[in-house]
């Protein structure tokens, strides 16, 4: 028997119709690419949304068409998001900080069909548009008197286009699995990977996001992504933070920490979310200033693992509450979130800290589980690391044109290529990726906790644990080490701090001092550049 109640399709832009109904005149504040800070709120939001819905149909677009943005977080972004989704086509969001050919590849692999593109990446464009044999029509996010002198045969000033609308339009009425948006994975391996949410996931992931124990969001919260949208969405927060009526204030391209700390202050943002070198370069600019952050009550931290001095300072020096959070592209992207159950939430000092290095716990709409490489199920126990599985309403079950196949199991649960442990109360703690882990002796060692210990270090600047090959061990670990200006720790200072704070047989057989590790575009350290750059190192232990 079916039950009696309505079909209320999941759309997106159901949360921008509820947004301007219930919350229209909330703010959404934007640094501008042209430099000042501009005003809107959700009512005018949906209204230029609905125009460039209008705008695009008549351009010619449609229903599945895949249309790219290379933009920062601003307004104008997030009305072109909704507008594309609108008409039932699907945004692409594209990461400026990618080669040029690797953005070149990811668009003739989406066929994108037209590209909304701030000003700061107008020569990339221009560089690149040539290589797009799709790309029909190049709409530039600025005013007519902005708009640069260009080599372009189809760029049009957004403002002058979007002023050719009325906004007399209604948005497509199309199935809630319908395609909405799509977003590459950066490709550390191989090729980057499609992944293509719907109406459904979007929405759904907007509302497990949302969730107290989640984020944790509501109407009376300030929101300030400083997370791009062309990383994993900006966390789900362009349909979250509508959503439930939340202001949001969008940083434009300056995200240094003098920029950062100034709309944190004049907006009193309560609520941010953004990647650990982020807050390293805020809490820096607050150290050197003394100044204070009476407003912000909570910082939402992942997309690598968080360094215990961050969560620490935040939450010792500025009364901040700190949420570690794990997630991928492929899950929308959260995955958990280390808010603090009743089990845990009594706790302080390093004992706390200890749980809030974990990822945090998986909210409703999130399975896990951790296997070995034969898919048995590990215990719960806090210690027994293996691959890190998941399902669930916003996790993808294929990439765009079938890549990975081998990530999809029959029962539907995805590969993350994460290793990780979940203890007794279900926080999981990511110890590596599968590629990374150093496998010594058929054991596995996990190089985040050696790189999180080395970091702890007075005169590490950074770190990075990779295997070497050994002809006893197969692999053993080499520690590679930025050291601090002005500091000169030697290899026997690191390895004498780093004993007896880890089994013995993790100890790395070497240090390696060098300038710079190599990091990829969203950040993270490019283990496979420096695997490659080590290939022929000899271990003194072999
Ligand atoms: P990209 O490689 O483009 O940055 P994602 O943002 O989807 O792609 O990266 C997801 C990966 O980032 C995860 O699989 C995990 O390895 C890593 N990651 C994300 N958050 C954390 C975290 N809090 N701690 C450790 N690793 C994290």
């Amino acid at each position: 028997m079916l039950g009696l109640m309505q079909q209320w399709p999941l759309l997106c832009h159901k949360i921008l119709d509820n947004a301007a109904i219930q919350h229209g005149k909330r703010e959404i504040v934007s640094r501008s690419c042209e430099g000042p800070i501009v005003r809107t709120n959700y009512v005018e939001l949906r209204q230029r949304s609905l125009k460039v819905a209008q705008r695009l149909e008549r351009d010619g677009f449609k229903l599945g068409d895949r249309i790219a943005t290379l933009a920062w977080n601003t307004g104008r972004h997030l009305e072109a998001w909704y507008g594309i989704m609108g008409i039932g086509a699907i945004y692409h969001t594209l990461n400026p900080r990618l080669f040029p050919e690797q953005i070149v590849w990811i668009m003739n692999h989406a066929e994108d069909q037209a590209i909304f593109v701030d000003l700061t990446f107008m020569p990339l464009v221009e560089k690149i548009a040539g290589a797009v044999p799709s790309l029909k029509k190049v709409i530039v996010l600025t005013d007519k008197a902005h708009m640069p002198a260009t080599s372009l045969p189809n760029a049009v000033a957004y403002e002058e286009w979007l002023a050719e609308a009325d906004g007399d339009f209604e948005w497509a009425s199309v199935d809630e699995n319908t395609a909405a948006g799509m977003c590459y994975t950066s490709g550390t391996t191989g090729e980057p990977k499609g992944v293509l949410y719907s109406h459904r996931s979007n929405v759904l992931h907007a509302m497990i996001a949302a969730m107290p124990d989640a984020m944790g969001i509501s109407s009376r919260d300030v929101v300030l992504p400083v997370v791009p949208m062309f990383h994993a969405n900006a966390w789900g927060l362009g349909q979250s933070a509508p959503m439930i009526g939340a202001k949001l204030v969008m940083p434009g391209g300056k995200m240094d920490g003098a920029s950062i700390y100034e709309l944190l202050d004049t907006e009193q943002v309560s609520f941010t979310a953004a990647v650990p070198t982020v807050w390293l370069m805020l809490l820096q600019y607050l150290q050197e200033t003394g100044k204070k952050l009476p407003y912000l009550k909570k910082v939402v931290i992942g997309g690598s693992a968080c360094p215990r001095a961050i969560t620490q300072k935040f939450q010792d020096n500025y009364d901040v509450q700190v949420i570690h959070a794990w997630g991928m592209t492929e899950m929308s992207p959260l995955g958990t979130l280390g808010t603090l159950k009743p089990e845990y939430a009594g706790l302080t000092g390093d004992a706390r800290l200890n749980v809030q290095q974990t990822q945090g716990f998986a909210p409703f709409g999130v399975e896990m589980k951790v296997t070995d490489d034969n898919d048995n199920t590990h215990p719960w126990d806090g210690k027994t690391f293996g691959r890190l599985k998941v399902r669930g309403p916003a996790v993808a079950n294929a990439y765009y044109g079938g890549a990975g196949a081998e990530q999809f199991d029959a029962d539907g649960w995805f590969d993350t290529g994460d290793v990780a442990h979940i203890d007794p109360n279900g926080y999981m703690q990511i110890t590596d990726r599968a590629k990374d882990v150093i496998k010594s002796g058929g054991e596995w060692i996990s190089t985040i906790e050696l790189e999180n210990l080395a970091v702890g270090h007075p005169d590490v600047a950074e770190a990075a644990a990779i295997g070497i090959r050994h002809s006893k061990w197969d692999e053993r670990p080499l520690l590679v080490v930025v050291k601090k200006p002005g500091k000169e720790p030697s290899r026997d200072d690191i390895l004498g701090f780093m004993s007896g704070k880890i089994a013995k047989w993790w100890m790395p057989d070497d240090v390696a001092f060098v300038a710079e590790i190599p990091h990829t575009a969203t950040g993270k350290i490019q283990k496979s550049a420096l695997r490659a750059q080590f290939r022929d190192y000899r271990l003194p232990t072999d």
